[in-house]
This record gives C-alpha cells, structure tokens and sequence, in this order.
C-alpha cells in the first residue's frame, strides 16, 4: 500500500484487526443479486471489495444473493462475472445463496428449538399491524405461543409444501418492542411456489435476505462484509443470527451508496427504461450499467480510476456526472489513436495540385512517445467540415474564407481563393491553392497560419456512421424530481449522424482500439459495426461542454 495516501475508515478498521490478530487475513465478498446488469454504482463495491483484498493481501467472493427466485435468471448472472472481470478483478471463489438453502433450514431448524422462531398463520396486513410503529410498541398474536413442537412440525409441512402461498411464514422471536422495527419478529422464511434459476423446483419455501446474508457471510468465512448505509438497522439483525447460531463472527460495514446526476441508479428503474422502450437495452451506451459504459468506450482503468477518486463516503451524496467523464478522458487522451472524420462535409479542390495523390504521415497519439505514424492519402479533392469555411469571415476566424490561409492537418497549407454554391444558396465547392513547399515535418515556406484542420481525401474516404450522445435525464437529482422519473428524460440523448466521411485507416484498425476523431471527441465501435458498415459511438466529447451549456 502506498505511504503517502491516508486510509478510509473501512480501511482503518482492516489494518487495526489484522494489527491486533483478529483475522489472519481479509476475506471480502461482492454480493449481486442476480436481477439485472451491474451498474456504476455496483462498480463502487466492486472497486471497493475486490481493492480491500488486494490492499491488505486477501481474498474476495463472488456471491449471487439469489434468493428470490421471481426476478433472477441466469442471463443476468452470466452478465455480472463479465463485468467484474472486465473492470479487471478475479473472485476467489463463486459461490451462490441458493447453495446453502439446506443449510439456512437447518439453521432454521436450531433457532426453532432454541424457541427462537416460529410459524405465523397471520396475513401480511395483521403482522404489519400487530407490529406497531416505532414509537408504539408491537404485540404478540397467539401463534407466538406455539411449542418447538408444534413449530417443528408446522416448518416442515411448510416445506413439504402441505401449505399454500403466503398461508404460513416463519418468524424469528425476538422483541416486539425493539425500538429498531427490523427485530420485532422479523420474517425468515415464507412460501413461494418459483422456478428458482438455480434449485429448479426443489423448494417452496424461500430464505429472506436478513436470513440468509449474514448467514451466508458466516459460512463463507467472510471477516468484512461491506454494504450500503440502508442496511444500518438490519445490523442488529445480522449479529443476532450469527449470535445464536454461533456461526463464524462476519462482521457488517457500511458506506453511502453511489449516486450520480442526469442517471438512475436502481435496477427496478433501469429494467423499466428497458422494457419500455426508452433505450434499446440494458447495454445502450447511455446506460450507466457497466456493459452501457463498455459499449460506449469507457475504459475499465477509467472507471477504477473515478471509483478510486470519489472514496468511500459515511453520508449520501450525489456526484456530479462529470468527473466519470473527466477520468474517461484523461485516460482516452493517454491511448487513443487520432483519426480524421469529416461530418456535414463539403468538397475542397485544390486547383494547382497535380499530383494525383501521396502519402502524408500523422501522428498516432502525439501524447505517446510511441505511438507512431500512420499514412493518410492526400490528394487534390478533399472533404473538409462545413463549419470550416465562412462566406464572409469575421476578424478573429482563422480558419477558411475566401482569401485565408489554414494549414491542412499533417498535410500542407492552404489559401482559398473562391467558392460555389448550390441553387438553394449552401456551399458545395471551397477552390484553393497549395503551397508546395509547406509539407509538415519539412516547411520551408516561411509562412505562419493560426488554424489547422482536418480532412478527408474524398477518392479514399470511407463512410462512417457515428452516434453521438447526451445525458440520458434532464435534471440533476433524478431520483429526488418530483413525479415519475420518466418525465424527466432526456428526448434528445442520441443523434446519429449518417453520412460521416472517414480516413481509410479506419478500416484496418483493430475492432477495440480507442479513437479521438480531431477535434470531434472520443470514439469507440459499437459491437454492431461491421466492415460493410462502420458504426462508432462517442465515449465522450473533447472537452467538458456540458457545464457551459448549463450555464447559456
Ligand atoms: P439496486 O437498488 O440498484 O437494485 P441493490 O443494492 O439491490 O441495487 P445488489 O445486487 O443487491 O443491488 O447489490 C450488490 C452490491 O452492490 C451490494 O453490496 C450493494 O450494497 C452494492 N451496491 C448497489 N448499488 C450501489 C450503489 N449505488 N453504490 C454503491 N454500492 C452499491
Ligand atoms: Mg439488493
């Protein structure tokens, strides 16, 4: 561990335990429940478990929390170990809940005989209400007051499926009078007829979470079990069990969950904004699922790099959706390769060029000292940005306009001398001369321009298609908007631009490789591009444009 950076407090409480030889060392676990994609959030944990273990030279489990057989499927499982690993993390061992279902029955079976659960024929409506609230203390119902015996007899027939749904649940018997709502008898088990993606049909009756995690923490040997401040008051709980049980002593942390602006951050919400339609899929590129950034181009150094940055909080906060990209960025800018692409083009002709065409060199990534050169074909008909040209320029454009001077990227400069237009009054046609002897890498000519820009020969040009996106919501604070959270979406979160023209490069660059198209931003080919068809989706833009934007 490096001297210089000062701990968190989860890493305190770590370095203080294997100090005083609580544990011999560390085992964390990362415990999804297999009911939808990981997201950014998700990746906190991840970062946070997996960084714990190689910190302090331990180990962490995969864990699916799959419990509730209604919403888990496999897909999603499958989903989740190719997003751990793709943000470059490796899991001792993979283990799942449903693995322990007869273990947790027949830890069931213990507290039953320590009189410390029993069956409840009561409905949901009469537990929530025999409860109480915190300030008015619960009372019991006459099925507290059943012998081991009878609870015995009664679990297994529940299990044995003698029952149907929701007829019967058990109970731990702890205090109803517990000032914390979670200890007031809380449910164990309840009966559920569900294919389980897992255990198939072979049970009816199913754990609940407060029964089955710090349980499965303790059989795996967990020393710190790390989740989010929602699960403070389950706390007591988690100890209780281990407690009377007299399981392995895992012990619970918790920190405040990611939250981010312009997205949501729940699952439920997620699936919502995919079964409606809203993106394409779980992976659109403007999900902050893990499998959307990967799509989009981010990089899994980039995301570790903004987990590492925002730390571990004790308090719920919001962080601003910039700063993952300024960590995109900066790592792009690192390793991307620099291509030209010309979007809304128009033709430049340079008239005095004779030479058919040559070869001009560019530099891969002038940021890597090893990047290299490519060769990008130059000739006399160029595509070059529609917005790099102006009819009557004013004082301070330096790029092109009749009479000025632009040198042509890696190429050499230029003056334009005049133009055409189309019948409806849209340029077509920028005529130029080119100075011979003001070749990049070799200028002689002794002339100075302020602007350079990017082209595309137009006889060597490849077509692309580029998606270009934006935030995915229109507020900030998402989550706490008023109303229904799909109000608030963002109509204009993708534009694709159809008819790009692009270096022909491109077509020989491997499918991964990361791009910056000059002066256009960050690009990434989308798993659906092919040689046919080229597709790449923006990671990001060049610079942070959208703070300005809010301030317009
Ligand atoms: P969601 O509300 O998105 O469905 P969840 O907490 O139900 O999330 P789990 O699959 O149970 O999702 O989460 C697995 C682990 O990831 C848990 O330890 C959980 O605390 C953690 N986690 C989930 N969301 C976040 C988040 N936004 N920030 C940090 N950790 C998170
Ligand atoms: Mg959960």
């Amino acid at each position: 561990m490096s001297e210089e950076k000062s701990l968190n407090f989860i890493e305190e409480i770590i370095a203080k335990d294997l100090a005083e030889g609580k544990h011999a060392s560390i085992l964390t676990r990362f415990p999804p429940e297999p009911n939808g994609y990981l997201h950014i959030g998700h990746a906190k944990s991840i970062c946070l478990n997996f960084g714990l273990a190689n910190t302090f030279g331990g180990a962490t489990n995969l864990r699916f929390d799959d419990t509730n057989p209604v919403t888990e499927d496999t897909e999603y499982v499958e989903s989740i170990k190719a997003d751990v690993r793709w943000l470059g993390f490796d899991w001792v061992k993979e283990c799942y809940a449903s693995d322990y279902f007869d273990q947790l029955y027949a830890f069931a079976i213990q507290l039953i005989e320590k009189g410390l659960a029993y069956v409840d024929d009561s409905s949901p409506e009469e537990i929530a209400a025999q409860k109480g609230t915190p300030t008015v203390p619960g009372i019991g119902n006459a099925y507290r007051e059943r012998t081991v015996a009878e609870n015995l007899e009664l679990f297994k027939a529940m299990k044995d499926g003698k029952f149907e749904d929701g007829a019967k649940v058990l109970r731990a018997k702890i205090d109803l009078s517990s000032p914390n709502m979670h200890m007031r008898d809380p449910l164990l088990y309840r009966i559920k007829r569900a294919h389980h993606h897992r255990t198939g049909d072979a049970w009816c009756i199913y754990p609940m979470y407060d029964f089955a995690h710090g349980q499965s923490d303790a059989i795996e040997n967990i020393t710190h079990s790390i989740c989010t401040l929602e699960f403070i008051p389950h706390r007591p709980l988690y100890d209780w069990g281990i407690e009377q049980l007299g399981l392995f002593p895992s012990k619970q942390y918790e920190f405040a969950r990611l939250n981010m602006t312009y997205t949501v951050m729940s699952k439920r919400k997620l699936l919502q904004l995919v079964n409606e339609g809203h993106v394409a899929s779980w992976d659109d590129p403007r999900m902050p699922t893990i499998s959307g950034m990967r799509r989009r181009g981010y990089t899994p150094e980039s995301i570790r790099d903004f987990c590492d940055r925002i730390g571990i909080a004790k308090r719920e906060n919001i962080i601003d959706f910039s700063l993952l990209e300024f960590c995109v960025r900066e790592h792009l800018n690192k390793i991307a390769q620099r291509r030209m692409v010309v979007t809304d083009p128009i033709k430049l002709v340079i008239t005095n060029y004779d030479k058919g065409s040559e070869i001009v060199y560019s530099e891969n990534n002038p940021e890597d000292p090893n990047g290299g050169v490519r060769e990008v074909p130059f000739s006399n008909e160029l595509w070059i940005q529609k917005d790099d040209f102006m009819e009557e320029p004013t004082k301070k454009y330096f790029r092109l306009g009749p009479g000025l001077m632009v040198r042509l990227k890696s190429a050499y400069i230029i003056k334009c001398n005049s133009f055409e237009k189309d019948a409806a009054g849209n340029i077509t046609t920028v005529y130029a001369t080119y100075f011979p002897e003001s070749k990049s890498g070799s200028d002689t000519s002794g002339i100075h321009v302020k602007g350079t820009l990017h082209w595309v020969s137009a006889a060597h040009a490849v077509p692309v298609v580029l998606n270009e996106y934006d935030r995915l919501f229109n507020v900030e604070d998402v989550a706490n908007a008023e109303g229904d959270f799909k109000e608030y979406i963002n109509a204009n979160s993708l534009s694709t631009i159809t008819h790009a023209w692009a270096e022909p490069a491109l077509t020989k660059d491997p499918k991964e490789a990361r791009f910056q198209f000059l002066r256009k931003g960050y690009f990434y080919q989308d798993h659906a591009s092919t040689s046919q068809q080229l597709v790449f989706n923006r990671t990001v833009t060049l610079k942070d444009t959208w703070a300005k934007e809010q301030k317009k």
